[in-house]
């Protein structure tokens, strides 16, 4: 029979299990802060911790975090990771250093069933769901492969939900993940700190209430149903009439906003009738537009506009009272940036 991973507990979890095995609620605390605080997945190192313990844990529990099999850094520091879980898949995982934080772009399933037309993760279909230590378990590998590499490795700050997978495809594992990276015992993150980003499932959406307060990004990179159904196939299902009044139930707390993800495309939503488009759906809303340009990838069928374009529509939307920014590309020559995620080595130079 397959052990349970000790990455799957909460907190409450994993004082009930030992409890109910006759050790004592405390040691979970304990355990916590080994693997939590100080990312030491060995017991044979647990200092504080009984033999008994020990042996009972490596008995009944599996304590392996899933393995990095190949990495790659960018020139601008960004960090690109191959993750390999116990069946052999594996997925990507992004690690993106900037001025005050250190961002964590991961992964929610391998594959994505969504089949956005742009996007490189798309094109696999799906395999599977990833469970929740096996998200958890990228935060985990990476922050062990970080403070191997680098005594002076600072933790790291932000989780986005950005890498392969639909999140709320997953809505399960996903939720409880979000739960353990806030939990104050666990990885300790602030729900500010932490932001996913959904294609637009409606059902899931309906059911956030139910979620941690964390940021929402929808991507939205079309404000014509016409166009984002030719980008995503899921507007077919969820046009933008029951995509905005679902999004209208999320709870939002004082001053926060919804974030709205555009992918500037050349020649395809990147017209003075799409800004209008946009300023209609979004104006008076409490929402910020996010537009990133389009990251190319091998095959891809689409073109990142000029820089010239970029800042104009930026500029167009900001006249007509809309908060914009543009996302900065990051790692485009490991192929870490948005989109391009695909869970096999990919060598730098595809990509110029
Ligand atoms: N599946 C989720 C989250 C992961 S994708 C989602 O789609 O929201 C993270 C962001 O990268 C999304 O906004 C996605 O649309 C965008 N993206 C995908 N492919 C891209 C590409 N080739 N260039 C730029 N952004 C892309
Ligand atoms: Fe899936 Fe997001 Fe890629 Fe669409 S953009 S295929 S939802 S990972």
């Amino acid at each position: 029979m397959n052990k349970k991973s000790l990455y799957s507990f909460n907190l409450k979890e994993l004082e009930s299990y030992l409890v109910d095995n006759g050790f004592s609620k405390f040691n979970a605390d304990q355990i916590f802060q080994w693997v939590y605080k100080k990312f030491c997945f060995d017991p044979a190192l647990w200092s504080n911790i009984s033999k008994k313990l020990k042996e009972h844990l490596n008995q009944h529990i599996d304590l392996s975090v899933p393995k990095i099999i190949w990495n790659a850094c960018s020139f601008d520091g960004t960090r690109k990771f191959l993750i390999q879980f116990n069946d052999n898949n594996s997925v990507e995982t992004v690690l993106i250093p900037a001025k005050e934080r250190l961002t964590l772009c991961i992964s929610s399933q391998v594959g994505c069933a969504i089949g956005c037309t742009f996007c490189h993760t798309g094109t696999m279909g799906l395999k599977r769901n990833l469970k929740t230590e096996e998200i958890i378990g990228q935060f985990l590998a990476v922050s062990r492969f970080m403070l191997d590499q680098d005594d002076s490795f600072k933790n790291i700050s932000n989780i986005v939900y950005m890498g392969q997978g639909e999140p709320l495809h997953n809505f399960t594992n996903v939720k409880k993940s979000a739960y353990l990276f806030m939990e104050p015992r666990a990885l300790a993150l602030g729900q500010r700190k932490i932001t996913l980003s959904t294609s637009g499932l409606v059902p899931q959406i309906e059911k956030f209430e139910e979620f941690p307060p964390v940021n929402v990004a929808i991507s939205l990179h079309a404000a014509h149903d016409d166009i984002r159904s030719e980008l995503m196939p899921i507007n077919q299902i969820y046009d933008l009439k029951r995509l905005f009044k679902a999004i209208k139930s999320i709870p939002l707390k004082a001053h926060r906003f919804i974030t709205y993800e555009y992918i500037l495309i050349e020649g395809l939503n990147d017209r003075m009738e799409d800004v209008e488009g946009l300023v209609n759906l979004l104006v008076k809303k409490e929402s910020k537009i996010n537009i990133i340009p389009f990251n190319e990838y091998p095959q891809s069928k689409f073109k990142r506009p000029s820089d010239e374009k970029i800042r104009w529509f930026k500029n167009e939307l900001l006249k007509r009272g809309i908060v914009t920014t543009v996302r900065v590309t990051k790692g485009p020559d490991i192929l870490a940036a948005c989109g391009q995620l695909k869970s096999e080595v990919e060598k730098p130079n595809l990509w110029s």
